[in-house]
């Protein structure tokens, strides 16, 4: 990532309000126009790096996967971007939060009643396996016989699922008016 800076924001709460913004703007145009944007913050919610991208049909969500290089740089940290199309955290979003160890790994969504932030955190301190949330998709019943994730068959409620098996904390909030 090379862009550092923006006008717009310098903390968490600021990108987020942006990227409520993005969602809203983006609602109106189809998926394959639609940007995701991701930042990499401290722990105190200070941006480090920040990074833009197209939709890409060969890639399943737009943002990840982080390439190897880069893995270093989110390691440890906050993580936030906005997924265009409304939906929760993807496998691979959650695969990737774990591997790297991140603090936490946030979505900002919004629909007409409004924006919505997600938040999943390590439970007690500990970040699940691959092989861990693997066992909890196949139990949903959402892997098929040949290993192959169907994101259409998600219960709607796979995140407090996946949080009720001790996987991650999940925590959303909710902002009408943002
Ligand atoms: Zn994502």
């Amino acid at each position: 990532m090379s862009q550092k800076v923006h006008p717009e924001f310098t903390y968490l709460s600021e990108f987020e309000k942006f990227l409520c913004r993005i969602n809203q703007e983006q609602s109106f145009i189809p998926a394959s126009m639609c940007k995701e944007y991701i930042g990499i913050f401290s722990e105190d919610g200070k941006l480090f790096e920040w990074d833009v991208k197209e939709f890409d049909p060969h890639i399943l969500g737009i943002t990840y996967p982080i390439p190897h290089e880069k893995e270093n740089d989110y390691r440890g940290k906050i993580v936030s971007h906005n997924h265009p199309s409304g939906e929760r955290f993807t496998f691979r979003d959650i695969v990737t939060w774990a591997y790297l160890e991140q603090a936490k790994l946030r979505v900002v969504t919004w629909n007409n009643s409004g924006c919505y932030f997600h938040s999943i955190k390590p439970y007690k301190g500990k970040w699940p396996t691959k092989e861990d949330i693997l066992r909890e998709y196949e139990k949903m019943g959402i892997i098929d016989n040949e290993g192959i994730i169907r994101p259409l068959l998600k219960p709607d409620d796979y995140i407090e699922r996946l949080a009720a098996q001790e996987l991650f904390v999940y925590k959303k909030e909710h902002f009408p008016d943002l």
